[in-house]
């Protein structure tokens, strides 16, 4: 990896260079290539397969850490769950990734898998909202931005939900509020502990007042819940913010988050602009609101399923 590493950068930084014209633009190139059946002036050598560093180099595709700019190989960042190994850099990763990471293996029992969205105001602007669900549902093959269900955690069975970012921002329509609320629900029922993790934009303005509404429902819910003294773990990724964060997001009987997620609910600069005031750096960061309180820890994707698990122990000793 080392070898090859200098040679790419080189590539790239050639690549970037302006071309010398000298003030002559001509459409043939300077010197016409010879006729693909004269012969070459020099023969050049069949080179075997075997001696080529191709063949060093493991079939797959490389990733670049935005955080430290080393190349990863795809395969070990798929087993790190999308990790960073060199900076512990969080990358995106999918709802269905880590319900495969924190449940135990077919312990998963998904609910209103086919539960979708429709457009119900008829939402046109630069792309209609009808165009835009049929597109993530083919990108991403979900059918919304949460994924719903029933699964085990070590010993525990608890009612989960998963958003995902790839699906429309992770944003919060009639769909995800529904599925999250009957989620809670069944969680309710069946006396489970209920998490639910979140990545979101916020609020899907395509429905309007119907995403707005779902800030209240799924609320209730967690009330509810609460209610019936069972715990709700909230888990944070980046970026958790707007409708999410001012509602299921951030009413946790604990609040945890990934490193450095963004979390917050108004953009900086709205914030900036309505207080008049200069804001302090990182303050969306997890870091920032963890030091401040309302959240309770942050941990590593990698070690989520081991501490959530200990949560579980501490909260649900009596539940079961
Ligand atoms: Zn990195």
């Amino acid at each position: 990896m080392a070898a090859i590493l200098p040679e790419r950068r080189q590539c790239r930084i050639m690549a970037e260079q302006p071309k010398k014209t000298l003030g002559l633009e001509t459409v043939e190139p300077a010197v016409t290539p010879p006729p693909a059946e004269q012969e070459p002036a020099i023969e050049k050598k069949p080179v075997s397969p075997g001696t080529t560093r191709k063949r060093d180099i493991p079939q797959g595709l490389w990733t670049k850490c935005p955080e430290c700019e080393e190349m990863i190989f795809d395969k070990e960042l798929e087993e790190n769950e999308k990790v960073c190994p060199h900076c512990s850099h969080h990358f995106q990763t999918t709802a269905y990734a880590r319900i495969a990471s924190l449940t135990e293996p077919e312990s998963f029992e998904e609910f209103d898998a086919d539960m979708m969205s429709v457009d119900t105001l008829e939402f046109t602007g630069t792309a209609a909202y009808a165009d835009k669900l049929v597109k993530h549902r083919e990108k991403t093959g979900l059918k919304d931005a949460v994924i719903t269900g029933i699964g085990r955690i070590g010993s525990h069975e608890v009612g989960l939900a998963v958003m995902d970012f790839n699906f429309l921002g992770g944003s919060m329509g009639s769909v995800v509020g529904e599925k999250i609320t009957r989620i809670v629900e069944a969680a309710t029922e069946r006396r489970l502990p209920a998490i639910i993790i979140s990545s979101s934009g916020g609020a899907r303005m395509y429905e309007g007042m119907f995403s707005l509404m779902q800030l209240a429902k799924t609320s209730a819910a967690i009330a509810y819940h609460g209610r019936q003294k069972l715990p709700y773990i909230s888990v944070l990724t980046h970026p958790t913010t707007a409708g999410v964060m001012a509602s299921y997001a951030s009413l946790g009987d604990l609040i945890i988050s990934e490193p450095k997620a963004m979390i917050g609910f108004a953009g900086p600069r709205v914030i900036k602009d309505t207080t008049q005031s200069e804001l302090p750096e990182g303050f969306q960061t997890a870091e920032f609101l963890m030091e401040r309180g309302l959240i309770d820890a942050i941990i590593p994707r990698t070690e989520l399923k081991k501490r959530l698990n200990e949560y579980l122990d501490y909260l649900c000793g009596d539940l079961d």
